[in-house]
């Protein structure tokens, strides 16, 4: 029996083993960093649809940060095995949400946490998604990946009607094809805008109303309007896709509110001319884990500090953590982002910002 068991976690091993190879250390060819294309000029859009380098691979808007050492990137793909002791106590607390208010709901502005980068938006008479992923696992491998820890804080039939789903880039925590599918199927009427070059691998699954935009691309969705913008990162969901797709983040306004989604950065430029085109905003949603090693993680990701900058930067007045507590992706104690988020954000000398951490499944009005 002993042997059986010992077995069976050897296998289990094996299996993590290759899923997260696949999903780390397939990250070792980092970007390119000779960024050679000219921003092209235009006065009507925010933001140039971004720049494409000579192997047709879409480039960020600022030089680009390290991404690590491969020793550094080797030792904590190393130490990522160690996670399966790692414990779950610190993770953010789970209030039930059955979804009644919200279906209700027709007037008030609501945020609901749904964990990781997945809110659910209400907002000028539209409800949406943000980077929905309802499955266990992060991975291209069914049930084996980076663990989650807190279960998602609404179920999928208790959402109200989505009218739209906005989706950052093709990273597996962000860009969940059976979630994708579930929405499609729930609700025929729900749009998917993903950025450019996303929209085949929708399709492919089956997925119909999909939108591509590029950066500074604009789109009204009966009561608002939709704007696809730059962020700091990159994409790769196989060997051979690294920046083949775009990644963006995203703005929606009406006569109501406006919100921003961060989606997935690192710090750069585009915050503040997001912020002087389009804000102020009611809300920011911004990401405030995965951060540490440093060395590998300052060119694409926010640590909580930078996430409150960013905030600012954009003009937002009351700025959302998100991308933490949820799936077990960096080296950081699970503890750290949100303490250290809301601490930025009550001591921030550059401005005012209310910085809310959630529990997963709370509904907050903005
Ligand atoms: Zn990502
Ligand atoms: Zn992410």
């Amino acid at each position: 029996m002993k042997f059986s068991r010992n077995l069976k976690l050897l296998v289990i091993a094996a299996i993590s083993l290759s899923s997260f190879v696949l999903v780390y250390a397939t990250s070792i060819d980092a970007p390119s960093q000779a960024l050679v294309a000219e921003a092209a000029q235009s006065d009507d859009r925010i933001f140039a649809p971004a720049r494409i380098n000579d192997k047709r691979q879409f480039l960020n808007l600022d030089p680009e940060r390290s991404s690590g050492s491969a020793a550094v990137r080797i030792a904590f793909m190393v130490r990522r095995f160690g996670t399966w002791f790692r414990s779950g106590a610190d993770a953010p607390k789970r209030v039930d949400n059955d979804g009644e208010y919200l279906k209700r709901n027709r007037s008030e502005a609501t945020i609901t946490w749904v964990g990781h980068a997945t809110l659910l938006v209400q907002m000028d008479g539209m409800n949406f998604l943000t980077d929905p992923i309802w499955s266990n696992t992060p991975s291209p491998v069914p049930f084996v990946g980076p663990r989650r820890w807190v279960a998602p804080g609404i179920t999928l039939s208790a959402l109200p009607p989505i009218d739209f789903v906005v989706i950052s880039h093709n990273h597996f925590d962000h860009l969940d094809l059976p979630t994708l599918r579930d929405l499609a199927a729930l609700r025929i009427e729900t749009v998917f805008l993903v950025p450019t070059g996303n929209g085949q691998l929708l399709r492919d699954a089956g997925i119909e109303s999909v939108r591509e935009m590029n950066w500074g691309d604009v789109l009204t969705l009966k009561h608002v309007t939709v704007h696809c913008l730059p962020t700091q990162h990159w994409s790769k969901r196989s060997l051979t896709d690294t920046r083949k797709s775009l990644w963006a983040s995203w703005a929606v306004t009406g006569s109501e509110k406006k919100f921003y989604f961060a989606g997935d950065t690192g710090y750069f430029s585009g915050f503040e001319t997001i912020g002087a085109r389009l804000g102020p905003f009611d809300l920011a949603a911004v990401p405030v884990g995965a951060y540490e090693p440093t060395e590998m993680m300052q060119g694409s990701h926010l640590n909580p500090e930078e996430a409150v900058q960013a905030a600012l930067d954009v003009r937002a007045k009351s700025a959302v953590a998100i991308h933490y507590g949820t799936f077990d992706l960096s080296d950081e104690p699970l503890s750290d982002p949100p303490k250290r988020f809301k601490a930025a954000a009550a001591n921030a000398t550059t401005g005012e910002l209310d910085g809310w951490t959630l529990n997963v499944g709370e509904t907050r009005l903005f």
